[in-house]
């Protein structure tokens, strides 16, 4: 298997003037030879400060064309980068950094506060390397700027004892700790392989960077792209959901490839913002992370005829996607969702009932085997045995949650989770990571946080439900103030209820059916 560092050596050695990567704004443009050059440096930097063979490096920073030669450079060190979502709370990314203890974090003037806030939070001997100017926070100052990084010869330190490990990507954890999942350079690189035999990437394309890079998804995105030879077009975080300016951009750069999660092609469906046979360059629209809805899906396949769709499936545990399912026509039948398909190359899919194969259209547990399978959570033996298990026929296979089905075609079917764990604009949720945020909130007596689909654009609509201990007040806006300081944005409670107490089955445990229930509208209110 090639290390993903080599991909981009190969493509520099092959076509060095040929655009990599361009930057969300368009302007910022670095040639294959000169993201060689770069990632190069960035090595050197990284192993002058101290890097070693499979220590971390932690990246806090925007998706700009130096990040992530930042991220390559980190790999020629023979290190494993961590990227970080500078979005979240310092509270929070505190516990990953603790966790994943890198030896350098490497920074950008998004993140000057956010490291500021590490400090407070008791990481006083962070090394911080900025990829631009010189960051100065209150409490640090970087150790070295992106000028002191362009000063270095481009080579590389060698080449010795470099990590299998080539990234840590931390996960929302029910316990309120997110879990890092261990990602190898050979399981990206079987997923490359086989993504670029199917799709038939080629110099040229311009491909979308749309997930951020703490998502597996940007992984894909950045090695396919560099290994085939083609430029990788970062989307602006700043379009978030904005559908007119998001077809405007895939109508402008001609990007020949899309891949995002669907809550942006619903909202881009809904916005009415694709015309006819728009996007002419447009050969493939790829998506994953959720469910697409049928309805979307049909909108999109009527207005972009000439478009190949595909649905990739598949947990960060197993790498990017395991299976796909390239849609062959509109579907007819609106109502039902479209299959998750079958595995990429060297992986394995098995639904099993009470830990053998289900019989054909029967539901069980999907288990995922093969290529992509990571080693495991980072310095989490207990939580690794548990997701990690062994199959029927003795294969080592990651047990994912989700419940499918197998047609007499061999074609696997999604049918939604087992546990709590949620998906709102394609951010992996687990509920009771919310739940344990909510429940350190002084005065808080009982709380639950559960998942309702409201029909709106972003998928489930997390709610939360709390009652309050005897003589507290806790209103409603303190309660989200007091828990967006704990958990990112994107798992604050939309919704929220405060009762004298929260409904109970008769096991006494919170009856949450009957919760989920109380956050819907009332007819006709
Ligand atoms: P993540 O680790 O963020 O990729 O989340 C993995 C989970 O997302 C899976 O276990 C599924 O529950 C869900 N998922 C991923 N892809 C799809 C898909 N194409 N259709 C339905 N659910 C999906």
């Amino acid at each position: 298997m090639t290390r993903l560092e080599d991909l981009l050596t190969i493509s520099a050695e092959r076509s060095p003037g040929s655009t990599a990567l361009i930057g969300p704004d368009g302007v910022e443009r670095l040639t294959y030879a000169e993201l060689d050059a770069i990632t190069h440096r960035i090595a050197r930097a990284l192993v002058d400060r101290g890097v070693r063979p499979g220590d971390r490096v932690g990246v806090l920073a925007a998706k700009t064309p130096w990040t992530i030669a930042s991220l390559i450079g980190t790999l020629r060190a023979g290190a494993v980068y961590v990227p970080v979502d500078s979005a979240s709370p310092a509270t929070r990314v505190a516990r990953i950094i603790r966790s994943a203890e890198p030896t350098v974090l490497l920074a950008d003037a998004t993140a000057t506060k956010l490291v500021d806030g590490l400090v407070e939070e008791g990481l006083s001997d962070l090394t911080v390397g900025s990829l631009e100017a010189p960051l100065a926070g209150e409490r640090f100052t970087s150790a070295f700027a992106r000028s002191d990084v362009e000063a270095l010869e481009p080579t590389a330190p060698a080449a010795v004892g470099r990590d299998e490990l080539a990234h840590l990507l931390f996960t929302s954890g029910s316990t309120g700790i997110p879990k890092g999942v261990m990602i190898t350079h050979d399981m990206v690189s079987a997923f490359v392989d086989w993504a670029l035999g199917h799709f038939g990437t080629k110099p040229g394309d311009r491909i979308s960077g749309h997930p951020p890079l703490h998502f597996d998804l940007s992984t894909f995105d950045i090695y396919a792209t560099l290994a085939a030879g083609a430029e990788l077009h970062l989307v602006p975080a700043s379009l978030g959901l904005d559908a007119r300016r998001t077809a405007a951009f895939i109508r402008d750069r001609e990007l020949t490839q899309w891949f995002s999660v669907p809550s942006v092609l619903t909202y881009l469906a809904r916005f009415d913002a694709v015309a006819q046979d728009d996007f002419p360059a447009l050969e493939r629209l790829l998506w994953c992370g959720e469910v697409l809805p049928t309805p979307i899906l049909a909108h999109w396949m009527r207005r972009l005829p000439r478009v190949r769709f595909t649905n990739l499936y598949g947990p960060t545990e197993a790498t990017i996607a395991s299976s796909y399912y390239d849609v062959p026509a509109v579907p007819e039948d609106e109502s039902v969702p479209v299959p998750i398909g079958v595995p990429c190359a060297g992986e394995s899919l098995v639904v099993l009932e009470d830990g053998r194969p289900a019989p054909v259209g029967e539901i069980g547990e999907l288990y995922i085997g093969g290529v992509g399978l990571s080693p495991g959570y980072w310095r989490d033996q207990e939580k690794t045995d548990a997701a990690f298990v062994t199959g029927p026929d003795g294969e080592r296979i990651y047990r994912t949650g989700d419940l499918a089905r197998v047609d007499a075609e061999g074609v696997v079917h999604f049918l939604g989770r087992t546990d709590s764990q949620i998906k709102s604009r394609g951010y992996r949720i687990e509920l009771g990571e919310i739940e344990t945020a909510v429940n350190t909130v002084a005065g808080v007596k009982e709380c639950a946080v559960v998942g309702v689909d409201l029909g709106g654009f972003e998928g489930t609509t997390i709610c939360c439900a709390y009652s309050v201990a005897a003589g507290a007040e806790l209103a409603v806006n303190d309660m989200r103030r007091a828990v967006a300081a704990l958990v990112p944005r994107y798992m604050v409670p939309a919704k929220w209820l405060v009762l004298d107490e929260l409904p109970k089955n008769v096991n006494g445990k919170i009856d949450r059916p009957v919760l989920r229930e109380r956050f819907r509208p009332t007819e006709g209110a």
